[in-house]
This record gives C-alpha cells, sequence and structure tokens, in this order.
C-alpha cells in the first residue's frame, strides 16, 4: 500500500489515482498524514478491511511530505564503505548518528533553495516509524517501521564542516533541505526491502547510484542500536545514509547551482524532482 498527502489530506495512492482517506472511513480516520501514524496497526486494519479504490486523479505536484511533522528524525553519516572511504574515514563500529531538525522537511517536488554555493545532495532511503520502538532487537525491528519513502539529506558543506565540532545537524537543516516522498510505502509491496537501488541525478546526468544492501548498518541494526539510546516514536524518520557520489567528495568538487532540478529515485518506491534555486544568502539572490 501507497499513502501519500495531497493538498493537506491523507489519502491512499493507486497508480495514478487516490482515495481520500478520512472520507472514506466515513471520518473514523483522521485527514491529517501524521495523525495515522500515531494508531499505525488501526489504521492497517481498516485498509486491510475496507481499503477504498483509488477514484481521483491527482498529480504529483499536490503531494506533500508524507511525514510532516515528526519529532524525532535521526540521520546516519558514513553508512556505505564508499561513502566513507571518500570521504576519507575509516567506517565506525556503531552508528553515527546525527540530527536533522524538522522544520527542514518539504515534499516530493518542493524547490530547495540554496543559501550558499557550497551545498551537496546525498540521496537516502528514508524509514518512516509507525510503532514505538523501544530497546528492539534487530530481529523485531521491521515490526516497528510504517514504510519507506525517498529522502534527500541536503547539506551545506561550510557550515557542516567548520569549527572545532562538525555541525552536521545545522549544516543539514536549513529550510527546505530534507525533501521526502512521494509517498510512503508499505514493507510488504517491496520484495526485498533490504535491498533496493537508489540514485541522484540532475540534467540526465547520474552523480549517485547504489543498493541499500550496500549499508553499513542495515535499517534493522540502526533500529536496534539508536531505539537503545531513546524509544523511536510513531512518525519519527530514519535517514539511513549516502552511497558514494556526492559533490564534496568529486575531483573537481561540484554542487547544487540554482536552476538544476535534483532527481532522486529509490527502486520499487518512487523519485522526488526538486528544483534549485538561490535563496537568502546566496549569491544569485534578489533577496
Ligand atoms: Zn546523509
Amino acid at each position: 500500500m501507497r499513502i501519500a498527502s495531497r493538498l493537506g489530506r491523507a489519502v491512499i495512492v493507486e497508480g495514478n489515482l487516490c482515495a481520500d482517506i478520512a472520507i472514506a472511513s466515513k471520518g473514523a480516520l483522521s485527514h491529517h498524514i501524521d495523525d495515522l501514524y500515531e494508531d499505525w496497526e488501526e489504521f492497517l486494519e481498516w485498509a486491510r478491511a475496507d481499503a477504498p479504490k483509488g477514484d481521483q486523479p491527482f498529480e504529483v505536484s499536490e503531494l506533500d511530505a508524507p511525514v510532516q511533522r515528526p519529532r524525532q528524525v535521526f540521520g546516519i553519516g558514513l553508512n556505505y564503505l564508499d561513502h566513507a572511504a571518500e570521504s576519507g574515514v575509516t567506517v565506525p563500529s556503531s552508528a553515527t548518528v546525527f540530527t536533522k531538525f524538522p522544520t527542514c522537511l518539504v515534499g516530493p517536488t518542493a524547490t530547495v533553495l540554496l543559501p550558499s554555493t557550497t551545498v551537496d545532495w546525498e540521496v537516502e532511503l528514508v524509514v518512516v516509524i509507525g510503532r514505538t520502538a523501544d530497546r528492539v532487537s534487530e530481529d523485531d525491528a521491521w515490526a516497528h517501521v510504517a514504510g519507506l519513502t525517498v529522502g534527500q539529506d541536503i547539506s551545506e558543506r561550510t557550515v557542516q564542516l567548520a569549527g572545532p565540532v562538525p555541525q552536521f545537524s545545522l549544516g543539514k537543516s536549513y529550510r527546505t533541505f530534507g525533501p521526502i516522498g512521494p509517498w510512503l510505502v508499505t514493507p510488504d509491496e517491496l520484495e526485498r526491502p533490504d535491498d533496493l537501488e537508489l540514485q541522484c541525478s540532475v540534467s540526465g546526468r547520474v552523480l549517485q547510484k547504489g543498493r541499500t544492501g550496500q549499508m553499513v548498518f542495515s535499517v534493522s541494526e540502526l533500529i536496534a542500536q539508536i531505539s537503545q539510546v531513546c524509544p523511536m516514536l510513531p512518525g519519527d524518520l530514519l535517514f539511513t545514509g549516502t552511497p558514494p557520489g556526492v559533490g564534496m567528495a568529486r575531483k573537481p568538487q561540484e554542487f547544487l547551482q540554482p536552476g538544476m532540478t535534483l532527481i532522486s529515485e529509490i527502486e520499487g518506491i518512487g523519485k522526488l524532482a526538486n528544483p534549485v534555486a538561490a535563496g537568502p544568502g546566496h549569491p544569485q539572490s534578489a533577496g
């Protein structure tokens, strides 16, 4: 099953048709997608018994982020061997965790605003939690996942790497730096949810390509590790790290420029298409 938020209302998506969840459930379920994660089991039960057929055509440009105000957003650094190598660091023995502050989240076709000339791309598989994960084991981890979506962990490298201690959380949390979507796909839709091809491109040029099966720490290992420290709550997001090919590691280095459209896609899930523009702080910004 695929669920999305269309013009502020939760919908089930089937091909290019959708069905409004609040209307189909006669008001038993909320129109706001974030509310569905709060009682994901109840939602799944209803959907299994009474899932409405999609009857309304929609455009992807009408979709908002499939999670809008999660309480926590976890990001993982250096979770692909070749990306760690291109970044010049050795792979840690436990996951490197940071946060993207939730106000950076935007939808699948939102414009990414550049505050500088050193903004980079990072396509990532994003996990949405559906049931509180509190000290769960690896074996039990997937049972706490509502679904998967595509994400971009957009990163301002100057801020991220400046200072005596790197500022991962700040450099990755500028407004519009967290496009996700276009919808959430439940894990049962995917034959091998632990091994999906993901890639990122601009103007037909592939910048990153990898498989989530190459992650150093798998989805279940990440949930097991993080949930030992803090409970992961319904609707929380987990950005699972990026494959090699980021702009910072290229020779010469390359960064996002106004006028580009950044395409991020994951096999079996879907794709984001985010135009890139100069924002406040960028030399080409009018403001
Ligand atoms: Zn990342």
